[in-house]
């Protein structure tokens, strides 16, 4: 056996751990419900984004879970690209529910700011205009046939507008957005 010889160890991060598993418990789940995940790889073989090409790897991430390997699962960026359609649910032999395990995470990872700049960009549209996604390209084709820039919401209506940013502000963006509240 060698000595003093420098081991690249990831390391449990027990604090963040402990609210990654409060996170699962709000969602019905538990650390030990990821633990009978035999790896099969049906969630990501029937995932849309999967198939559309996006590297989803799901089961390496329910790995990383059990195992509290936070750099693991909060740098893989793709469950950002979760669409919420349940099919990974619904086809898991084991009940795993890997949808609301991604929930989780991406819960957890939004306290951390492990996001991506697009999921950032769209709460902030979401918050200001009522869009998540601004499809952009098409202001000057909607301009010519009559059409505002963007499509219009309920947040056109003041008041509407007023009441839908206090109701944002007395959850947890207040605590975490990256962008002001105002
Ligand atoms: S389908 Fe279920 S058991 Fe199979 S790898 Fe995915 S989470 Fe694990
Ligand atoms: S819920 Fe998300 S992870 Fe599951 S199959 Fe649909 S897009 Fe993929």
């Amino acid at each position: 056996m060698e000595f003093g010889r420098e081991t690249n160890v990831i390391k449990l991060d027990e604090e963040f751990f402990k609210e990654f598993e409060t996170e699962l418990q709000e969602a019905g789940m538990s650390i030990n419900d990821l633990r009978s995940c035999i790896q099969c790889g049906k969630c990501a073989g029937t995932c849309p984004m999967a198939l559309a090409g996006l590297e989803f790897f799901i089961k390496k991430i329910v790995h990383a879970a059990t195992l509290g390997l936070k750099e693991i699962f909060l740098d893989d960026s793709s469950v950002w690209g979760c669409q919420s359609c349940n099919r990974c649910v619904e086809i898991c032999p084991m009940e795993i529910k890997p949808y609301e395990l991604i929930q989780a995470i991406r819960r957890v990872s939004f306290r951390e700011y492990a996001m991506p700049s697009n999921t950032i960009d769209g709460l902030q549209n979401y918050y200001k205009l009522g869009h998540a996604v601004v499809v952009k390209g098409y202001e000057n084709r909607r301009k010519k046939v009559g059409l505002p820039e963007l499509p219009p919401t309920t947040l056109g209506n003041e008041e509407m507008r007023k009441k839908f940013q206090e109701m944002l502000k007395n959850t947890v963006l207040a605590e975490v957005a990256p962008f002001p509240l105002d």
